[in-house]
């Protein structure tokens, strides 16, 4: 037991997500002891009508170190939630699945607010007693509790949305991500074979002083609460979004190619002038994205984005601005090696 709370104390002096979960992942399967087969953490993802299974972590016999995943490579792939009733249930119901067979499976119901619901997963050779499964029901809500702690501290109180403070993190993260897949997929981008990238996109309401001014500051919050549910179902699951402050936000989205991203841009567009809001009516956002580069600075992508809201503003807003085109189109200068604005952030 003492040994369980050092751990536990370790735990919760983390602050990556990834972390915490492989740390899990190993304090759980210690607790089992050798009739431990496998344990992972699997989360539903993807888009409402076609939401799928991911294996965050599995960590099984024979393995050395637990392996995240939190790319959705390839979402038809994965199993859909009904392909896994057990854990279709599980989450359901709340409650703890049990299941013996040539195994014994114990299925743990997880939920964080970031990330929905999931399932902790226990495979053991034998079903596990009832004190192992309370023990390992408490460790798990303790997780639970520091990932709401996680939570209240990355995100904005009124929309919910990441905050700025969490961007550089995630942005350099994904920068770092697409090094390593550029250094594996190098052969065949060669050949031409385009992989997956990375945009940024800066999302701007238009004219939403007026919002304040005609209808006061509540029906404003009401505004940027609705604004921010819209976000969420106009991108996929896998992609961020951030309240930069006031009524400015960042996405960045994973898509195959420039027309993909801006297609994900153009619904939010779309989705937002269509809404009609309470009391105000039609509001419009202005959108200005650009693809993120391997050696990019979240400061340098940033501003790429900001100058294409700029433009989208100035040229009638309620539109999507590609930087790249600005630039091909001499619209926007780029200066080769702006130096990285530090304080900005
Ligand atoms: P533009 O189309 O050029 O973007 O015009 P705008 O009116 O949207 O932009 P401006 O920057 O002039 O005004 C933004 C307003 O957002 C001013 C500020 O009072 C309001 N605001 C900032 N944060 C909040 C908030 O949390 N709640 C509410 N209700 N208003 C906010
Ligand atoms: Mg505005
Ligand atoms: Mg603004």
């Amino acid at each position: 037991m003492p040994h369980l709370i050092e751990r536990i104390a370790d735990l919760i002096g983390l602050r990556d997500r990834d972390a915490l979960d492989v740390a899990l992942t190993r304090i759980v399967w210690d607790l089992l002891g050798p009739g431990a087969r496998a344990v992972a953490i699997l989360r539903p993802v993807g888009d409402e009508a076609d939401t799928r299974w991911l294996t965050r972590i599995r960590f099984s016999v024979g393995q050395v170190t637990p392996a995240v995943n939190h790319e959705i490579e390839a979402p038809s792939r994965l199993p859909k939630l009904c392909d896994l009733p057990y854990h279709q249930d599980t989450i359901a119901c709340g409650q703890i699945f049990r299941h013996h067979g040539a195994s014994a499976l114990t299925l743990f119901p997880l939920s964080a607010e970031h990330e929905g619901l999931g399932v902790f997963e226990v495979e053991t050779e034998l079903p596990l007693m009832r004190e192992a499964e309370h023990l390992l029901g408490s460790v798990l809500r303790i997780y639970h509790n520091f990932q709401g702690l996680l939570d209240y501290g990355e995100r904005d109180a009124l929309t919910n949305l990441l905050n700025r403070k969490t961007f550089d993190g995630a942005f350099l993260k994904t920068t770092i991500g697409a090094q390593e897949a550029d250094a594996l997929n190098h052969a065949e981008r060669r050949d031409g074979a385009k992989g997956s990238g990375h945009w940024l996109g800066v999302i701007d309401i238009d004219y939403f002083k007026r919002v304040n001014d005609g209808f006061g500051h509540l029906i404003g919050d009401e505004v940027l609460i609705l604004m921010a549910r819209l976000m969420r179902s106009s991108f996929r699951s896998q992609d961020t979004i951030y309240r930069f402050g006031g009524e400015e936000f960042a996405v960045m989205v994973q898509a195959n190619g420039e027309s993909d991203a801006t297609a994900a841009f153009e619904r939010l567009r779309h989705n937002a002038a269509q809404h009609r809001f309470p009391q105000v009516g039609q509001i419009t956002v202005s959108t200005g994205f650009t693809a993120l580069r391997s050696d990019d600075t979240p400061s340098e992508a940033f501003e790429r984005a900001d100058k294409a809201v700029y433009h989208a503003k100035r040229n009638g807003r309620n539109q999507v601005c590609n930087h790249a085109d600005l630039v091909a189109t001499g619209e926007v200068v780029e200066v080769a090696g702006t130096p990285a604005l530090a304080e900005f952030f």
